[in-house]
């Protein structure tokens, strides 16, 4: 049950009316707490790598210790690589054992978008059983989210994402509806639920076949994420927020310990911080005791 996809799970939380937390590690310490968070928990997880971290670690690396522990976790747990838009990456990620890709070739035109998707799916298809996410419209950053979430032409037209997700054979599909990457800087950040929902029936209404992805999860209020799930919403990707408790909880660390020189205990620190924030995340989800 451990070493899964992430359509599968996702299809699982989209009939339970709950989402599996995406969460993007850079370093093996936050994968191991938010192993230990979703373990915790008793939900299923998709640990989520973007293509940095894992040129830095190493595909090979990254997934021999993700496979290790996942094979005797008690838990389902997917490998997915977030926001590639490198079709030769992707495939390679796809060969080392990664069991889901995201290719994001959301910049290119529609047809070229297509033509990338389509040609990584069927890689993956042929190489595993391997899911692939696939972007259509565009996922700002905070800095442009208001004017991104009120321009219609950026955000993904549901007749059209119907038609994305058919000649691509895409597993899983993530349509920009005005969330953003990075921290928001309104609390009220301006959101489209009910494109979501629009695509959520088109695609899903006769049975869940493309369960939808939610980017920009990181500082989305509580009750954003129940009416999400409610639309459709079957993951959520949570980045920036562990990056900040990462980065805190070791200044927080040393300052407290300036005299300390035990990288150990500093490690303990870090993962204790992010399993925390990590469980919370579950909470909100609604995955817990799901697995
Ligand atoms: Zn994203």
């Amino acid at each position: 049950m451990s070493i899964v996809n992430a359509k599968e799970i996702m299809i699982e939380a989209a009939k339970g009316k709950y989402a599996v937390g995406a969460f993007n590690i850079t370093d093996l310490i936050q994968m191991e707490a938010v192993i230990d968070a979703a373990i915790e928990k008793k939900a299923p997880l998709i640990i989520q790598t973007s293509v940095k971290p894992s040129k830095f670690l190493g595909t090979d690396v990254l997934v021999a210790i993700y496979r290790t522990i996942a094979q005797s976790a008690p838990i389902p747990i997917c490998l997915h690589l977030d926001h590639c838009t490198d079709v030769d990456y992707c495939k390679k990620c796809a060969d080392s054992g990664y069991t889901n890709i995201m290719i994001d070739a959301s910049k290119q035109s529609y047809e070229e978008n297509i033509r990338q998707t389509k040609e990584v799916v069927d890689y993956c298809h042929s190489v595993g059983d391997i899911s692939v996410e696939g972007e259509l419209g565009t996922v700002s950053g905070v800095e442009d989210q208001i004017k991104v979430a009120e321009d219609e032409a950026a955000l993904a037209n549901p007749v059209q994402a119907v038609e994305f997700v058919e000649r691509t054979g895409l597993d899983i599909f993530a349509p920009a509806i005005g969330t953003a990457h990075g921290v928001y800087k309104t609390k009220n950040p301006k959101v489209d639920f009910e494109r979501l929902g629009k695509i959520n029936k088109l695609l899903n209404g006769n049975g869940i076949k493309t369960p939808l992805v939610v980017h920009g999860g990181t500082g989305l209020p509580e009750d954003y994420i129940q009416k999400l799930i409610e639309m459709g919403g079957a993951k959520f990707n949570v980045s920036p927020e562990l990056k900040h408790t990462l980065i805190d909880s070791t200044y927080e660390y040393i300052v407290a310990h300036r005299d300390e020189y035990d990288p150990g205990k500093v490690d303990a620190a870090v993962r204790d911080a992010i399993r925390k924030a990590v469980g919370h995340w579950i909470d909100m989800l609604g995955s817990a005791g799901k697995a």
